[in-house]
């Protein structure tokens, strides 16, 4: 039987439950556990697939063409794997089962209510995906922060599932933050003990207490947080702020954390193979070069938004023992001050993210002609292929009214148009070409040379696409498509040859990265922004 272990938040969310819970899992697994992973995301959206970016962060793409919370890319980087859509449940998701059933009659004449209708359907979900693997330990995290209206069914179910499977094969962890007042220099325990509190109201005491803070926590904190929140010391553990997220693991480790939940669950430790990631860490703590690498999007306030690129490029780098420096543009400004396209002159390397929307398109085009004519490298995602394609028919092709369909719907030169599966689709939701794809690479190509094999498969989510009448073309003009896929419909990946490195895919390859095994597409990306300079950090 599967044992789970349940992550709640206190206090205010962007705690980092994500890392959190990634970290907790990667020790048992270090200790030979089987485990799983999945998130619990309390609002009524099915999925996050349209939620905004600039309220949720990024949106990640699962190889099965699932739109998920940005913490399934914590969840698959920690833990070296891939997670399937059957991992998320949201309020939205339980909603639809549950009124779907009572459609069809299958509640026999009762009154359908949240208690136990709702919490019956969570628990159902739940060990459903427990099935799924089969794993020892099935790691559930609930979004949201305890208080919330949205996460009371699903505490509620929770807290009978601990008394109906028993405290050895339940257990909850409560990540909560302890902020210091910095005249002082005080730990504060105070909103740790309220946030504590209202969990025990909803009939659930943690076993453990995760405490988010500036600085280790201090033994007196500890004491203090143990003795009002009626937990034992080893079981208040210190997550404070750390260079690498990829430290999480260790430094909770280094307090017992991992022993302690195998202990609690009644579960032995076969082996302990932490080394790996340490010798890691180890390396990357050690880096002193690095290289400048622009990014220029339209989100770029909020880091989270392109969380898996600034990942990727991370992993790439540091496994060539050089660390990145992020220069963030903002797509607009390029427009409105051409003057501050030069500060491109300070980068040894221009990204172009994927992206949606007119906005920023044409502050993204000028940085890609900018790459394309100074011979900075480049390396453009979906948006960042599609608007390189319009920027080498615009200015190669002499074709100066070429635009993406998705930007300009009466363009003369629709380079870039609809996908035409896509053409009748009304509802948005879930609906883009979404996941794992083959591809099929050329041989002789710089593709081919960056991947070593023909046959590739990566993660796609769009709508629109190279327009086929116009390949041809554009071929003529010098622009190679070195992979394909569908049977050669799809453009999958555009080169320049000539260029230093002048690369673009209509798929993500940063859903694939991870730390200690680097996208092949950001390798030779920043290969080649090594090559071009780099400074001293
Ligand atoms: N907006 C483009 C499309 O829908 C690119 C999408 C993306 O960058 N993810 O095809």
């Amino acid at each position: 039987m599967t044992k789970f272990i349940i992550v709640t938040g206190g206090v205010l969310s962007g705690l980092g439950k994500g890392v959190t819970s990634a970290a907790l899992d990667l020790l048992l697994k270090s200790k030979g556990v089987s485990v799983d992973i999945c998130k619990v995301d309390p609002y009524l959206n099915v999925d996050p697939g349209l939620m905004n970016p600039y309220q949720h962060g990024e949106v990640w793409v699962t190889k099965d063409g699932y739109e998920a919370d940005l913490d399934f890319g914590h969840y698959e980087r920690f833990l070296d794997v891939e997670i399937t859509r059957d991992h998320n449940i949201t309020t939205g998701r339980v909603y639809l089962s549950v009124l779907e059933k009572e459609r069809k009659g299958e509640y026999l004449g009762q009154t359908v209510q949240v208690i136990p209708h709702i919490t019956d359907e969570i628990k159902k979900q739940l060990q459903r995906i427990a099935r799924i693997n089969n794993s020892e330990v099935l790691l559930v995290e609930i979004g949201g922060t305890t208080g919330d209206i949205e996460s009371m069914p699903f505490l509620e179910a929770l807290r009978q599932m601990r008394m109906e499977l028993g405290k050895e094969n339940v257990l909850f962890v409560h990540v909560t933050l302890v902020p210091t007042l910095e005249a002082v220099g005080e730990q504060k325990t105070k909103p740790t003990q309220h946030s504590v509190k209202e969990l025990r109201g909803l009939g659930i005491q943690p076993d453990i207490i995760v405490c988010r803070t500036k600085k280790p926590l201090k033994e007196d904190t500890r004491a203090k947080i143990s003795l009002f929140c009626d937990v034992g010391k080893l079981d208040v553990i210190s997550n404070h702020d750390v260079d690498f997220v990829y430290e999480v693991p260790l430094i909770m480790e280094e307090q017992g954390v991992g022993d302690n939940i195998l202990a609690k669950l009644n579960l032995r430790e076969r082996r302990r193979d932490l080394k790996k990631w340490r010798d890691f860490i180890n390396k990357v703590k050690g880096i002193d070069k690095k290289v400048n690498i622009a990014v220029v999007g339209k989100y770029v306030e909020l880091r989270d938004s392109y969380i898996s690129i600034v990942e990727a490029l991370r992993h790439a780098a540091w496994s060539m023992g050089r660390d990145v420096n992020i220069l963030w543009f903002e797509a607009e400004d390029f427009e409105e001050n051409k003057e501050k396209l030069k500060e491109l002159s300070d980068v040894q390397g221009i990204l172009v993210p994927g992206g949606f929307g007119k906005r920023g398109s044409e502050g993204k085009i000028l940085a890609i002609k900018y790459a394309r004519e100074n011979n900075v490298p480049y390396l453009g995602i979906c948006f960042g292929f599609q608007l390189a394609v319009v920027e080498f028919a615009r200015n190669v092709m002499k074709k100066d009214k070429a635009n993406s369909a998705e930007l300009d719907h009466d363009t003369p030169y629709p380079v870039i148009d609809i996908l035409p599966e896509q053409k009748d689709i009304e509802q948005l939701g879930g609906t883009m070409r979404l996941g794992e794809i083959p591809l099929k690479i050329e041989e002789g190509t710089i593709a081919y040379r960056i991947y070593s094999k023909r046959n590739v498969r990566e993660r796609h989510r769009h709508r629109y696409e190279v327009n086929p009448e116009f390949i041809e073309e554009i071929e003529k003009y010098g622009i190679k498509f070195s992979a394909r896929s569908d049977k050669g419909r799809r453009m999958e990946i555009l080169e320049l040859p000539g260029h230093i490195h002048f690369i673009a895919t209509q798929f993500h390859p940063e859903f694939k990265s991870r730390p200690l095994k680097p996208a092949p597409v950001f390798f030779s990306f920043v290969k080649a922004v090594i090559e071009k300079g780099e400074e001293n950090v």
